[in-house]
């Protein structure tokens, strides 16, 4: 174990840690106790902490570190541009060279009449703009009726409120008054969980149809949009079978309704296209992009609009704005970001090369005893962990403690997977070679054979009834 000697020691920084640092998404007392882990520096897919432990980063950071780390053009863009002009607004009449030059870029990425991009500073903060756009956009056309956004339980699309509420989790919205009113949310595609007796292709058509029928039941005249990830991220990798996404397409095209395409996590290569909605065949009209669109490298994100929606924004003032809209740092980073994954044809290496290979090594999960089903589109994949495969059965125990004590199990073997309830997770970085997947591959199957043990012996083997 190599130990690197230019900080505190551990258990210093984890007490201090624990003192002043809040942490996102977390019960703060359990991890005080236990002391967090220090990650204090990674190239290529491989994180380092303070006890010298190298680990495989199987989540990219958090979805979005997609060309790995340790980029040294990333590094001296930024320095080059902190240098020139390190902040900059565009709010009154001014503009600056790396808004201007990654809109461009942007739009030329984007499908269709995508062609126009507003910023913000986070995924988050994209789909608040998107929220106040779309309403804003209904009331332009003299249609301020249309409000109300569908969307989807236990989708993602953020932790502000008005994201968190557009979001379907309901441990989000069980703390400080969510969701705001008139977004209301439809049933999630996840045959493994919700199928009952179904074939994925009926609940796949089933589930599409709950769109109709809310839109129906709320009336088209009060309907804004409808939002969704191509493939849920952060609610558990759930690929939906194939007969969703025609069907959702068929209904978004006969109702006046916009479509916005979350492509957080989906975009920048993730499912081997530049954007997941190319993947599902899904046409929106507006795209939400953050996490890859930098790699992660300095915190942006964007919506990407129709040239129908801009001309009609573009007749009013939208009140809507943050500091750090098209931050000139932040793009200038972004755009080197996205230069380098042409350069390097990184989302062809996703879809013709070692995404394929991930597929068939993560697929060959399933055969083990513990694992359900295991689906992959890209680099996203997730398993569903289960005590008895031919029933689909859940485990008797909270959701999440299986799935905990296996990703504990991955972090012992230094491998970074989460778990989202009982499903574990991976997004590692885009640039990842197949020896990286071999290893990843073996450390997953260790980790699960570890926590079978594990789940065994505590008396957990138990299906739900
Ligand atoms: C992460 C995520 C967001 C929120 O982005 P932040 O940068 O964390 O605000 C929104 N949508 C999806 C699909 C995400 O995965």
């Amino acid at each position: 174990m190599s130990t690197i000697s230019n900080h505190m020691p551990t258990d210093e920084l984890q007490a201090i840690d624990a003192a002043h640092h809040m942490h996102p998404f977390t019960t703060q007392n359990e991890l005080a106790e236990r002391g967090a882990r220090v990650i204090t520096r990674a190239e290529g897919v491989w994180i380092h902490d303070s006890e010298g432990n190298k680990i495989l980063d199987g989540m990219a950071g958090l979805w979005c570190v997609n060309i790995g780390y340790g980029r040294d053009r990333l590094a001296e863009v930024a320095a080059r541009q902190m240098k020139e002009l390190p902040y900059y607004n565009t709010f009154f009449m001014t503009t600056h060279v790396p808004a201007i030059a990654l809109s461009q870029k942007l739009s030329e990425l984007a499908p269709g009449n995508l062609n126009h991009v507003f910023y913000a500073g986070s995924g988050s903060e994209a789909n608040d703009t998107n929220l106040r756009m779309v309403r804003t956009y209904w009331a332009e056309k003299g249609k301020p009726t249309k409000k109300i956004i569908i969307s989807r339980k236990n989708a993602y699309h953020g932790s502000t409120v008005g994201a968190a509420s557009l979001g379907g989790m309901g441990g989000m919205h069980a703390q400080g008054g969510l969701p705001i009113p008139d977004i209301h949310h439809i049933d999630q595609p996840d045959w493994w969980t919700e199928g009952g007796d179904q074939s994925p292709e009926e609940f796949g058509l089933e589930r599409a149809r709950q769109l109709e029928q809310a839109i129906n039941d709320l009336g088209e005249d009060n309907v804004a949009a409808f939002i969704a990830e191509p493939v849920q991220g952060a609610g558990g990798v759930i690929v939906p079978p194939e007969t969703y996404w025609p069907e959702i397409q068929r209904i978004c095209d006969k109702y006046e309704i916009l479509l916005i395409a979350d492509e957080v996590i989906c975009g920048f290569g993730r499912t081997g296209n530049w954007f997941g909605s190319q993947t599902v065949g899904w046409k929106p009209d507006i795209m939400t992009i953050a996490k890859g669109l930098s790699s992660g490298y300095q915190p942006i994100g964007a919506s990407i609009v129709s040239d129908e929606i801009a001309e009609v924004i573009g007749g009013c003032e939208f009140n809507h704005g943050y500091t750090y809209s098209s931050h000139p740092v932040a793009a200038a980073v972004a755009l080197e970001n996205l230069n380098i994954m042409q350069e390097e044809k990184i989302v062809e290496h996703v879809r013709d090369d070692v995404g394929p290979y991930l597929k068939e090594k993560w697929q060959a999960l399933a055969d083990h005893p513990m694992v359900g089903e295991a689906n992959i589109v890209g680099m996203m994949g997730s398993i569903a962990l289960t005590p008895h495969k031919e029933s689909r059965a859940r485990f008797a125990s909270d959701a999440g403690t299986v799935g905990y004590i296996c990703r504990e199990r991955c972090f012992a073997n230094n491998l970074v997977m989460r778990h989202v309830g009982d499903r574990m997770i991976i997004s590692p970085p885009l640039v990842m070679t197949r020896d990286e997947v071999d290893t990843l591959i073996e450390r997953a199957a260790k980790s699960l054979d570890e926590g079978m043990a594990r789940i065994k012996d505590e008396g957990l083997w138990k299906p739900a009834s």
